[in-house]
């Protein structure tokens, strides 16, 4: 099955604001399976968007649609189906009734111009929006000529713009929709389930190296590796009749690539740096304070917006990164305000943009701030060349330190 996720408004096709639900949508379809093979954005043109959705039913089988399905003049997407297709619009009772009833909730009266939201090209089926009031379309027609690597049939769903009531169809009923689709066409049933291994310390490339008959396209389970902010991450994808046995055959691969990365891996799916640490410190009762030069208070926001409750973190002191500070001296302050079982430091930035041609370093910290003698109290102190480009420069620089203090605390036996 051949997939083509289609955006509309002026709003994205001027700049004003960046197609979001594409992007989303596209990982929602490969979760169960299909690839998205185009993305496309029209503006709120009549006859082009006629022209795309031509095109995107002959080169797709489904084709997902956000936008323009409000009430006023510049909500094409019914129009624009109805006519492609050549059927007419048609008022639906049970959609009139539906938005009807999302106005009385609200305690209004429907105003006139939402009457056109009942409207549906003639054969489709109306999509429950549980919180607005436009609902979606649900289009499925029988290719009058067969097209070659189509399906016999293309369907067309469309939801509204607003992001948070297009996740919400999706998930109410989008995704079942769809999967029960797939189960027909393959006559069995089919889960498909993945496991998101991350790493921290090394490279794409290097990692790839490690595990060459893995990331490989004939293996079986799936692997796929994807770089974020110098997180790598394997995605071990199985598909199978159940859920149970998806995880089954993930496991032989997901071991294998436990044993060779070892210390590299820090978590799976939705964990961060910050949660492993945070989890870890917890549990094991101690508490951390950060104190940051270069990093300007970005650390203790990473600390703090950690998804695991707060309990760990003491608070932070931020240093203008204006001059070089040592370690020593950080300690001394960080001893002063807190008293805490480990101080996370992040040294101060070289003055002026990193330079390729200078190797000026900046250190990562992790201290036993229960050890009176300041060098004793040092556990790691790691320094790294103040390089990279400057939007990321900031992340890697806090991943790193979180990083050494997640190694200690998961992997030394004082803790
Ligand atoms: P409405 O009833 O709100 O008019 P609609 O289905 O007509 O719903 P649009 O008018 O196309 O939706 O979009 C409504 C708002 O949703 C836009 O102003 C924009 O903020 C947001 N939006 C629309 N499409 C996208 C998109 N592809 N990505 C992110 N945001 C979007
Ligand atoms: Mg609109």
């Amino acid at each position: 099955m051949q997939a083509e996720i289609i955006s509309n408004g002026d709003e994205l096709t001027s700049g004003k604001i960046l197609d979001t639900n594409s992007q989303w949508l596209s990982v929602q379809l490969a979760d169960i399976g299909i690839a998205a093979l185009y993305h496309t954005t029209v503006g709120d043109d009549l006859a082009a968007m006629i022209d795309v959705l031509r095109i995107a039913v002959e080169r797709a089988d489904l084709i997902l649609w956000t936008g323009g399905l409000g009430p006023t003049a510049d909500d094409l997407t019914r129009q624009a189906i109805a006519e492609c297709i050549g059927v007419p619009l048609e008022k639906n009772e049970h959609s009139m009734q539906l938005i009807q009833e999302i106005f009385q909730r609200r305690g209004r009266e429907m105003p006139k111009a939402n009457e056109v939201q009942a409207f549906q090209p003639r054969g489709s089926k109306p999509i429950r929006n549980p919180h607005g009031t436009a609902p979606g379309i649900d289009l499925t027609v029988t290719r009058s000529k067969s097209v070659k690597g189509r399906l016999d049939f293309f369907r067309i769903m469309a939801y509204p713009g607003v992001p948070a009531e297009m996740k919400e169809m999706w998930q109410d009923s989008g995704q079942q929709t769809i999967q029960k689709m797939l189960d027909q066409l393959t006559g069995q049933k089919r889960v498909l389930r993945f496991r998101a291994i991350h790493s921290f310390g090394l490279g794409e490339s290097q990692i790839e190296a490690m595990l060459p008959d893995i990331i490989n396209r004939t293996h079986e389970p799936k692997v796929g590796i994807t770089a974020n902010q110098a997180t790598i991450t394997l995605r071990i994808v199985a598909e199978s009749a159940t859920e149970e046995e998806c995880f089954k055959k993930i496991e032989p691969t997901a071991n294998l690539i436990y044993n060779t990365l070892g210390q590299l891996i820090f978590g799976e799916g939705d964990d961060r740096l910050q949660e492993v640490v945070c989890r870890k410190l917890n549990a094991s009762r101690k508490t951390l304070a950060v104190i940051e030069a270069g990093t300007r208070g970005l650390l203790a926001e990473a600390i703090a917006s950690s998804k695991e409750p707060p309990n760990c973190f003491a608070g932070g002191i931020v240093l203008p990164s204006k001059q070089p500070i040592d370690p020593d001296e950080m300690i001394r302050r960080g001893r002063r305000l807190f008293n805490v079982d480990y101080l996370l430091l992040v040294g101060a930035y070289p003055i002026g943009r990193p330079d390729r041609n200078r190797t000026e370093e900046t250190f990562v910290a992790v201290i036993d701030a229960r050890k009176t003698d300041l060098q004793e109290s040092i556990i790691a102190l790691q320094y790294y060349p103040y390089v990279g480009h400057p939007d990321i420069i900031d992340d890697l620089y806090i991943k790193r330190a979180i990083d050494l203090l997640r190694k200690i605390i998961c992997y030394t036996s004082d803790t």
